[in-house]
């Protein structure tokens, strides 16, 4: 059997609307235009995986309306098997983005059937889970079912990625069933508590992961690139040297190219090599998952 990936996470639709500038409080505003394209860190991260040639398949919850149908075309044109996504009663999860001309963001998120994802749809599902290799989760579902999935993975022995975004407290109960715990350090900020400034702030907030059990960090640092902490090693990798345009998505694709690296070679390095080309490619295109990067375009990219 080919090794594979499973994705447990959220499926948003998101509704871009452009302004001008961001509406002040109690203001209304004529918007310059609007849009829609699909979303959800869980989606973006399976299409990322997809479109680097990783095999890969998706556990999550959408509603029975039309965002629901181009949510799982999406997913299906990046080659992630769909099979495992279910459908509720509730409607699929919506992003509400206003984006002024700058670039600037206001976002509002309704999780609809992402918040009806629950451990015994994860058990429903565990067919997906037994057959792969890898589990990535990230926090825009239930935190109970994303401890149940990985309490699970790590009783089966897979390995897992955890990517905590939105950030938030975790228990102990959820961290020792992490391998790879990969945050931006906004997010490593938020979630620690500590005030991140440097280098050996951030050092020192990792820290506390690994005490807890994680076994390894990854933490990105946008255009700087990002640093690898495990107990035997600190590594910081600069980031490709591109103009970027628009770094929605940088994170996804980042996840996306390190799970697919991995998967293929088993080795940190290599993983986060192609993980820094995909993102590098993503924030030179607009869009979420319309710039994430194919297997072919990260290849031919060497900067
Ligand atoms: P997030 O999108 O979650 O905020 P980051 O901003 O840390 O994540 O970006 C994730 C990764 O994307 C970085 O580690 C880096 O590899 C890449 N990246 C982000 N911004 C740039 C940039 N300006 N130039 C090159 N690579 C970038």
């Amino acid at each position: 059997m080919k090794p594979s990936v499973v994705v447990v996470g959220s499926l948003n639709q998101d509704i871009v609307v452009q302004v001008e500038e961001l509406p002040r409080e109690g203001e209304t505003l004529m918007g310059i235009g609007m849009s829609e394209s699909p979303g959800g860190k869980g989606a973006n991260q399976g299409v990322a995986i997809g479109k680097l040639q990783a095999c890969v398949s998706m556990i999550g919850k959408v509603g029975s309306d039309p965002h629901a149908a181009s949510l799982m075309k999406s997913l299906q044109q990046a080659g992630v098997d769909t099979r495992y996504i279910m459908t509720s009663n509730r409607p699929t999860g919506l992003a509400f983005v206003t984006v002024d001309r700058a670039g600037s963001n206001h976002i509002v998120v309704i999780p609809g059937a992402n918040h009806e994802l629950t451990p015994e749809d994860i058990d429903s599902q565990r067919q997906a889970i037994e057959k792969c290799e890898i589990v990535v989760l990230q926090l825009e579902i239930p935190l109970k079912t994303v401890e149940y999935t990985l309490r699970l993975a790590k009783e089966l022995g897979k390995t897992t990625v955890l990517n905590p975004a939105p950030a938030q407290m975790l228990c102990d109960e959820i961290l020792r069933f992490v391998d790879f715990l990969i945050p931006n350090e906004h997010e490593l900020q938020s979630m620690s508590g500590m005030t991140i400034t440097d280098a050996s702030t951030l050092q020192a907030a990792a820290r506390v992961y690994l005490s807890k059990g994680v076994r390894a960090l990854i933490v990105t640092l946008g255009g700087k690139g990002c640093c690898y902490i495990d107990h035997e090693r600190v590594q910081t990798y600069p980031a490709r040297k591109v103009k970027a345009q628009d770094t929605t998505a940088a994170g996804d694709s980042f996840i996306g190219g390190f799970v697919a690296g991995y998967l293929k070679y088993h080795d940190v390095d290599l993983a986060i090599e192609l993980a820094q080309k995909a993102a590098a490619i993503t924030v030179t295109r607009h869009g979420a998952q319309s710039s994430l990067p194919t297997w072919e375009e990260v290849a031919a990219f060497d900067l």
